[in-house]
């Protein structure tokens, strides 16, 4: 059977350091790494993210600062605060909650954020960066780099692997996949409209599936001994559980982890791992403005 990779326990261990670095950071130079979270509208979902965001901050000391704008904003009214969080030296990340109301232009938005302080990694440049050859972006997208570090942090081997990405997304696919090359594994992405994706899968030592439809990829999508990083989180009726539903992956689990040689759950796999990365980015751009290593 394959191991388990526990997102939880990595992600616990990746707070527990960045709170140490933290606390050093401002005992030797006197200085609290801030994030500031803009949150427009009221939707329940986006307030919990928020919300999230907000306690694992405090949990780890870094100092959190929220504006909450009503759902009707303008586009100009959103970038404001951007701009002055952008020029306050206080604040070493900023995000903007995803989704946006529709009547604004997301990539406006995502453009006006600094791209030192863009800890979503969502900034065209900052994607740009990482899809060049020899360049870097400021941040890495949070979820992607949460499964790449629960890969460095089992021992996955990258280099010379082939690997396969399930979705193509901004946030999630197709970062993954740049990340993966970066790392130099040999990667092809499959899609909506990819043509027999378990024959591709099954060629995979390294699978990120990142989809969102439930149980897509079955056991005999698998290779043998490979890693599994499954991003997907689905809700399906579930008459047993007491909300009436559960959480499943983009993988069948029972199914792929008789094949596979590791894999991780959901949950509490990659999803621990995405808040853990936020606050990664957020220490990391606190050193980087202050010269602090
Ligand atoms: P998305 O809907 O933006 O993208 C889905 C991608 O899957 C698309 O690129 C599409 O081409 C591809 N796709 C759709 N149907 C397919 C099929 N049948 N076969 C192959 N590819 C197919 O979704 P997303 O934002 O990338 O999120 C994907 C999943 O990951 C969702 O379940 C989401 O809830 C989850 N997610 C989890 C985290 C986390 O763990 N923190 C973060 C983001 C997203």
């Amino acid at each position: 059977p394959a191991k388990l990779i526990d997102g939880k326990l990595v992600a616990k261990q990746v707070r527990e350091e960045i709170a140490v670095q933290v606390t050093r950071m401002k005992d030797v130079i006197g200085i609290v790494p801030g994030l500031a979270v803009i949150l427009v509208g009221s939707r329940k979902d986006s307030q919990t993210y928020v919300r999230n965001k907000k306690k694992a901050c405090e949990a780890v000391g870094i100092k959190s600062y929220e504006v909450n704008l009503p759902e009707d904003s303008s586009e100009e009214e959103v970038i404001k605060h951007i701009a002055s969080f952008n020029s306050d030296p206080s604040v070493h990340g900023i995000l903007v909650q995803l989704p946006l109301p529709r009547h604004m232009n997301d990539e406006n938005i995502l453009n006006a954020v600094s791209i030192e302080k863009d800890v979503d990694g969502f900034h065209p440049l900052n994607i740009g960066r990482l899809a060049m050859q020899g360049r870097d972006p400021f941040f890495v997208p949070c979820t992607p780099k949460g499964c790449m570090e629960l890969l460095h942090r089992h021992g996955v081997e990258i280099k010379g692997k082939r690997a396969v990405v399930i979705g193509r997304s901004n946030i999630v696919g197709t970062p993954a996949a740049l990340l993966l090359q970066k790392a130099n594994a040999t990667v092809s992405i499959v899609h909506s409209q990819t043509k027999n994706p378990e024959q591709i899968t099954r060629q995979a030592d390294i699978v990120i599936a990142a989809v969102g439809v439930a149980n897509l990829v079955r056991g005999d999508w698998i290779k043998p001994g490979a890693t599994i990083i499954d991003v997907g989180i689905n809700p399906v009726d579930d008459p047993e559980s007491p909300r009436g539903y559960r959480l499943v992956g983009d993988v069948c689990y029972e199914e792929a982890s008789k094949v596979a040689g590791a894999i991780t759950p959901v949950p509490g796999g990659v999803g621990p791992m995405t808040i853990a990365m936020l606050l990664s980015n957020t220490l990391e751009s606190a050193r980087r403005i202050h010269g602090f290593k």
